[in-house]
């Protein structure tokens, strides 16, 4: 089980700024927004539409 410290949603957000040369990758779960399962279902959702889009995107160009 993940235990956040202070600054936590900062180190996330500097993460996830870390992956934007790779436009169609996305990462989700617990160590992220929230360990319950209900989070984590969000969280997963959040990232499966942000990556299609990015796909689409990039197949479209
Ligand atoms: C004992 C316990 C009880 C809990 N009870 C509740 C509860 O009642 N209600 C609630 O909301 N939450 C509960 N939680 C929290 C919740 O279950 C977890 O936070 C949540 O399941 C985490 O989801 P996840 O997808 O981030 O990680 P996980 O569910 O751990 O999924 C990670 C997956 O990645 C796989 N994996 C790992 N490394 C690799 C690798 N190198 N290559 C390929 N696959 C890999 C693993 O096998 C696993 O299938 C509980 C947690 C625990 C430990």
């Amino acid at each position: 089980m993940p235990k956040y410290v202070v600054g936590h949603l900062t180190t996330v957000a500097a993460v996830e700024a870390a992956l934007a040369e790779r436009p169609t990758w996305r990462i989700a779960g617990s160590a992220l927004r929230g360990v319950g399962v209900p989070d984590c279902i969000a969280d997963g959702r959040r990232a499966t539409v942000a990556a299609l889009a990015a796909v689409e995107t990039a197949r479209v160009g």
